[in-house]
């Protein structure tokens, strides 16, 4: 590996002014589980210099704010699975983390560089939008909040500027009157990168009847989004299998629109409509025994 400098601020306005002067050529470092596995690669593109945020303090945790969950974006995935908040009040994202990686990766991988390294199967990612997440992001020019939804251009591309700096996340408490889950699919049961993955949230009033669903699929779109088609499918209609099975069609059938038939589809195509009933009934299931 060639050389290159390396920093490590202790705040944010340190770190920024860092990425401000190194210019294009600097590479942040968090928990580094993506960014080294990268570094080592025979074609990877190496860095002038890079800049370890992972001494500052100040993006490390979990808070609440009235009826907001703040997390910082050095918290790692270990963190996020052991808060009590994250238990009550965004469950999905607690089951999504616990199913990242090893217990090494989790304890040394964090929300924000699984976020900022926008890699298809991210499983931070669906749990985040169907909470309506927010991100901030910092530079030396000031500070700016990013829905998380218009975030992403591609795979491993994102709207951040090179001298940006994601210091949190955010999003409202799920009430707990709605239900959620995630599912993933792996090649394998441990140390398994998502193959497809989803995210539910679920709102289901007196009689049985769904009144709000949110639904986000990870690493079956171009890039994640809620599947609004099938969420109406399932508002206004009474829980049954036959309408989770249903969503899960409708799913599947947007997948393709956007996606085109590759390859892969004829494995994504059944496999992402199981996916999304499983999800739901989940949901569903964690209501009979609440
Ligand atoms: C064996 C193995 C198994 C894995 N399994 C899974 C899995 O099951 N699911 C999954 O989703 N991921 C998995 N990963 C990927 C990885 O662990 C996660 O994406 C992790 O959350 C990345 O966080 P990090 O702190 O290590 O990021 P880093 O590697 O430090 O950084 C990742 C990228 O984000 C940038 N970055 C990091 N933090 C910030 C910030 N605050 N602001 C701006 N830019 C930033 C870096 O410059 C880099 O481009 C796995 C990785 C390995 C090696």
């Amino acid at each position: 590996m060639k050389p290159f400098d390396y920093f490590s601020p202790k705040t944010l306005n340190e770190a920024c002014s860092l990425l401000r002067n190194s210019g294009e050529g600097a590479r942040i470092l968090a928990g580094g589980t993506d960014v080294l596995v990268e570094l080592r690669k025979p074609s990877a593109h190496l860095p002038k210099s890079i800049i370890d945020i992972s001494r500052i303090a100040a993006l490390k945790g979990i808070t609440e704010s009235g009826d907001s969950i703040i997390i910082g974006a050095l918290t790692t995935h270990d963190e996020v699975h052991r808060s009590e908040l994250i238990a009550k009040y965004a469950p999905l994202l607690r089951s999504a983390v616990s199913m990242i990686g090893s217990p090494q990766i989790r304890n040394r991988g964090t929300i924000g560089g699984n976020i900022m390294n926008a890699a298809a199967c991210a499983d931070t990612v669906p749990p985040l939008m169907t909470l309506n997440a927010r991100l901030k992001l910092n530079s030396s020019l000031g500070e700016r909040e990013i829905a998380l939804t218009d975030f992403f251009v591609k795979p491993y591309v994102t709207i951040a500027h090179p001298d940006e700096i994601l210091s949190e996340i955010h999003f409202h408490k799920l009430s707990l009157a709605l239900r959620s889950s995630f599912v993933k699919l792996g090649r394998r049961n441990a140390l398994s990168i998502a193959r497809l993955s989803v995210a539910v949230v679920l709102k289901v009033g007196g009689k049985g009847i769904i009144e709000e669903a949110r639904i986000v699929p990870g690493a079956a779109f171009p890039i994640w989004q809620r599947v609004r088609e099938a969420e109406v499918v399932l508002v206004g209609q009474k829980l049954s299998r036959d309408i989770f099975v249903e969503a899960g069609k409708k799913v599947s059938e947007i997948m393709i629109s956007y996606t085109g038939r590759r390859w892969s589809t004829e494995y994504k195509e059944p496999v992402i409509a199981v996916l999304v009933r499983r999800a739901l009934e989940q949901c569903i299931d964690k209501e009979k025994k609440a």
